[in-house]
């Protein structure tokens, strides 16, 4: 019995044995969860950088580096 699998994004079945991809069945499934993950990444940096303009005089006195 083959050892099969489903796709994560599209939860199509796919074998384990031979698939490049997995745990998906295709690339393009792949690069769906790669910028999903891209996506949540980008969030955290913009977030930060509007709280760092916040503090800005707070940081200019602990400048200690
Ligand atoms: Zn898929």
């Amino acid at each position: 019995m083959p050892h099969v699998v489903r796709c994560p994004i599209c939860r199509a079945e796919v074998s384990w044995e031979g698939n490049p991809h997995r745990p998906f069945c295709s690339e393009r499934c792949r690069l769906i969860d790669l910028g999903a993950w891209t996506e949540g990444k980008y969030r955290i940096p913009g977030k930060k950088l509007k709280r760092d303009q916040e503090n800005e005089s707070d940081e200019d006195k602990e400048n200690s580096s």
